[in-house]
């Protein structure tokens, strides 16, 4: 039997043999088969050898594995669904480590269809969750393109956005606490689910977007929204991307707010996903150099009222509200998803640029989010910046939030091994500091984004978090090398 890592450096401790008594040995992975997919991230860019993968089946275990590696100076990097964009959830190869997947832990304990809340265990599937809620009537509001691998843990660990930010908020604003295992190995319980509790810090949020570097979240209470029983889904061509915002405002004073995506997909986008999947369509005959993709659903009977043309109120409403938008020149064109099928399509494409940008060849992918006014200032700067040093920039972005997802991909006419990345990077992220955006609106630090975090933060902020850190986790176990650039001399 092979078995790699510390058996092969030594095994000095016993290390495997003691967390197999803790989770049984069926659930301390040691094969180099076994171990493979665990140690390579989505991205395919960060990957580490022999080291073991420990499985637990709940948070007494969790518990236990992580004082035992407290104890010992093991290394602990949780894991979900290994769908992070940054390197979070592979271990850096920095000594004693293993890998901690929650993936065990996935129950749904309890749906509180009184209070609209759901409690949830971090190695739960994203879509599970979805399915399982709406049996009830409910929604849980957090939507993107991994949602069939990504988990609950990693979302709230990544504090992840996706499309449906610009009306629910991002994870944070959906959870109401967290159990999680401390890294000296005690549980924290705040699992009430009140809305209102101003008893101390709040530890939850620590936790929320720390990717693993303050302690292991077990499980969360979520707060849900009732089901849409009506939603008009469309794709539109706007007169440019200043004219988005106005378009964005308008739909959301005509639908009291309830604008639940507004996408921009331009044409290069769209363009990358056909090249990639020729069985998808094009949305409108003519491209669109400024596409945004909209959703407005709401679970109002009266928007639901059948008309006699069978459409609803809230889809005779829209149509009327893009009209005075095409009068106005705001909007160029719309198409109306008419099925579900059709809806289903317009999404399933936004949902592929990832995927079409991947295969197409090597990209830099920038995840940025700036003030929506800067937004379109921005990709004009930067699309010219990019041609001019031979990239073909690819843009997807969340826009109602103001954030783009900005690839710089070599196109097909250079190698990307002669494009000037350094250079495209420093004049982006210039820009960027100059119109006050963020380096990363959504996918986290991990691995991938440390070089930028010691650059780009501010150096009084990197000093408070180093100190929460050295408190929180004073032998450095938790996800050591991650998300925190080292102090520069
Ligand atoms: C096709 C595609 C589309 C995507 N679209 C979006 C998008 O629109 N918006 C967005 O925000 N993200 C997006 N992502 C990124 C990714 O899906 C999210 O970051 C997701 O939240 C990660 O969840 P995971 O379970 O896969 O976490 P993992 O990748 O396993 O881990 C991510 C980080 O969280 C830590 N972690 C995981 N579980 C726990 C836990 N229980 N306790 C403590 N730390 C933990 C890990 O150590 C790591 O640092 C996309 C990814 C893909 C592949």
């Amino acid at each position: 039997m092979h078995q790699v890592g510390l058996l092969e450096k030594g095994n000095v401790l016993g290390m495997l043999e003691d967390l197999q008594a803790i989770v049984g040995p069926a659930y301390v992975l040691t094969e180099s088969v076994d171990v493979a997919d665990y140690l390579t991230d989505w991205t395919g860019q960060f990957s580490v050898a022999d080291v073991p993968v420990v499985r637990p089946r709940d948070t007494k275990e969790v518990a236990q594995v992580v004082q035992y590696c407290n104890a010992h100076g093991i290394a602990v990097t949780p894991q979900g669904g290994r769908t992070g964009l940054c390197g979070g959830g592979v271990p850096m190869d920095h000594g004693p480590a293993i890998v901690l997947s929650l993936t065990r832990l996935n129950a749904i304990r309890e749906i509180d269809v009184a209070a609209r809340t759901v409690v949830v265990e971090a190695g739960a599937i994203l879509e599970t969750l979805h399915e399982k809620t709406l049996e009830h009537g409910l929604v849980f509001p957090l939507m993107f393109g991994a949602k069939g691998s990504c988990t609950v843990g990693g979302n709230l660990s990544t504090n992840a956005g996706g499309s449906n930010v610009v009306r629910y908020g991002n994870t944070r604003e959906l959870c109401l606490g967290v159990e999680a295992v401390m890294p000296d190995g005690s549980i924290i319980n705040a699992l009430t689910g009140l809305r209102k509790d101003n008893t101390g810090y709040d530890l939850k949020n620590l936790l929320i977007g720390a990717e693993g570097t303050l302690g292991i979240i077990t499980a969360a209470v979520f707060k849900l929204v009732p089901q849409p029983v009506t939603a008009v889904t469309a794709f539109l061509s706007v007169a440019s991307l200043e004219a988005a915002t106005d378009v964005l405002n308008l739909l959301q004073d005509f639908s009291g707010g309830a604008v639940e995506a507004f996408e921009y997909m331009p044409k290069d986008m769209v363009a990358t996903i056909l090249e990639q999947f020729p069985d998808m369509r094009a949305p409108l005959a003519e491209p669109a150099a400024s596409g945004i993709l909209v959703e407005i659903a709401s679970s109002r009977a009266m928007d639901a009222e059948p008309l006699p043309d069978g459409s609803t109120r809230l889809v005779e409403g829209v149509m009327g509200v893009l009209g005075d938008l095409m009068e106005r020149e705001l909007v160029l064109d719309a198409m109306i998803a008419q099925s579900e099928q059709q809806r289903a399509d317009l999404w399933s494409m936004r949902e592929s640029i990832l995927e079409a940008i991947t295969k197409s060849g090597p990209a830099y992918h920038f995840d940025l989010s700036l003030p929506l006014s800067k937004v379109a200032g921005f990709v004009a700067e930067m699309n010219v910046v990019s041609a001019d040093l031979g990239f073909r920039p690819v843009i997807v972005g969340h826009l109602g939030d103001g954030n783009l997802h900005y690839a710089m991909t070599a196109g097909q006419v250079r190698e990307w091994a002669d494009l000037p990345l350094p250079q495209a990077k420093e004049i982006l992220f210039d820009l960027l500091a100059k119109l006050n955006g963020s380096f990363s609106a959504e996918h986290g630090i991990g691995q991938s984004k440390l070089d930028v975090m010691a650059d780009m933060k501010e150096p009084a902020q990197l000093v408070v978090m180093r100190a929460i850190k050295a408190a929180l986790d004073p032998n450095n176990i938790m996800n050591p090398g991650k998300f925190l650039p080292e102090a520069r001399t």
